[in-house]
């Protein structure tokens, strides 16, 4: 007999996949998205962007769970994400 049982919330609560977008024109380097990042997904490369800022790059998006968390925590809507099930919901 199977014992396990899926949680109620599963479906809603399941990693979605998304793509990351970082707008360059907007990041300021601050570093926020990828110190809070609960996957190590983001992390800052340490090159310049026009703008003379440390720029954050994506280093495995595999890991992302589409939280959203980064998109929160940036403070210059620099980060943002595109849920690619979004015509199934
Ligand atoms: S959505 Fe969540 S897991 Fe994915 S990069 Fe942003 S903070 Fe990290
Ligand atoms: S939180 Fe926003 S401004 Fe800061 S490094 Fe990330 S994308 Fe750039």
């Amino acid at each position: 007999m199977n014992l396990w049982r899926k949680p109620f919330d599963i479906d809603e609560k399941a990693p979605r996949p998304v793509k990351i977008h970082i707008d360059i024109d907007r990041c300021k380097g601050c570093g926020y998205c990828a110190e809070f990042c609960p996957r190590g997904v983001l992390k800052m490369t340490g090159e310049l962007s026009y703008k003379g800022y440390d720029m954050v790059g994506v280093v495995d998006d595999g890991k992302c769970l589409g939280c959203g968390l980064c998109e929160a925590m940036c403070p210059e809507f620099g980060i943002y994400l595109i849920y690619e099930d979004k015509e199934l919901k």
